[in-house]
């Protein structure tokens, strides 16, 4: 989803994951990346308005835009204010193509929206799941809804005709990295008919990093030191990355999951050839 332009009608997200991001631009308010990222939620509510003046100037060139970028357009305060829903009105009169990044299954509400935006420009869904690891996800995305609800708002877009996928991002070290937990989500993923998916390996800056490693001197204090020598930097260690990013290419081959190229239609999977066993390997860390 290559974009220049990026739409985020919400500041602070109450999904509240550990690993988010978006936590250390909180500083910029003297907030904290902790509660206050995950509590006070700043709504901008002329967005739509804006956004429209923005269209409708005669030097905008339909570029594709990107909305979800730092926080979540469908996040339970949407359900009230509808901002990214009224930004989409703007945006399929504006005829101005539009990739979305959500952890809401809410946007299934928009699928009406949704479908208008295929035809008048084009639309692409990243849904993101992490995992479908039911303790992995409690344990770093409290406020969320729970990855199989997720899997099943692709489902729906998809058998909408929406171009909507699964980002599996971030894979979280000792939290989902583990083959059964990655071999279980991509196999969801392609269960549930995604059109592609992607994954990232967890990176750690600023504010974020000095939540997360306190996430887990309180929650996981055995797996500090660990950190500590996985994230020397903001990146994992490339080696280690190198690794992840490998086992998570047989496991696409397994399961016929692949990034971004596979036009899926949506059938039962057991209807489908189960595909040939490939080599897999472990990896520690
Ligand atoms: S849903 Fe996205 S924006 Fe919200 S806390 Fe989680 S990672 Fe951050």
């Amino acid at each position: 989803m290559p974009f220049q332009w990026t739409l985020n009608p919400y500041r602070g997200c109450t999904h509240g994951c550990h690993y988010c991001f978006a936590r250390r631009y909180q500083t910029q308010f003297e907030l904290g990346p902790g509660d206050e990222f995950s509590s006070l939620i700043f709504v901008k509510v002329n967005f739509p308005e804006v956004l429209r003046r923005e269209l409708d100037k005669p030097s905008w060139a339909r570029e594709q835009v990107a909305l979800g970028t730092a926080t979540d357009p469908y996040q339970p305060i949407e359900g009230h204010y509808k901002l990214t829903r009224r930004s989409l009105e703007e945006l399929i009169a504006g005829r101005t193509p539009v990739g979305i990044i959500t952890k809401g299954p809410m946007i299934v509400r928009d699928a009406d929206l949704l479908v208008e935006l295929s035809r008048a420009a084009s639309c692409t869904v990243c849904v993101s799941v992490p995992t479908v690891d039911e303790d992995a996800w409690r344990a770093l995305e409290p406020g969320t809804a729970h990855p199989l609800q997720r899997l099943r708002a692709v489902r729906t877009l998809r058998e909408a005709g929406i171009n909507a996928g699964v980002l599996m991002a971030p894979v979280v070290p000792g939290f989902t990295t583990q083959t059964s937990k990655l071999d279980a989500t991509i196999k969801a993923i392609a269960d549930h008919g995604a059109a592609f998916m992607g994954a990232n390996v967890l990176y750690l800056k600023g504010g974020t990093k000095d939540h997360f490693m306190g996430f887990l001197a309180h929650a996981y204090p055995h797996l500090v030191e660990r950190y500590e020598r996985l994230y020397a930097g903001a990146y994992a260690s490339p080696d280690y990355a190198d690794t992840v990013r490998a086992l998570v290419g047989i496991l696409q081959e397994r399961h016929q999951v692949n990034r971004r190229t596979r036009k899926v239609t949506v059938t039962e999977p057991e209807q489908e050839e189960a595909p040939a066993e490939p080599d897999q390997k472990d990896f520690r860390w």
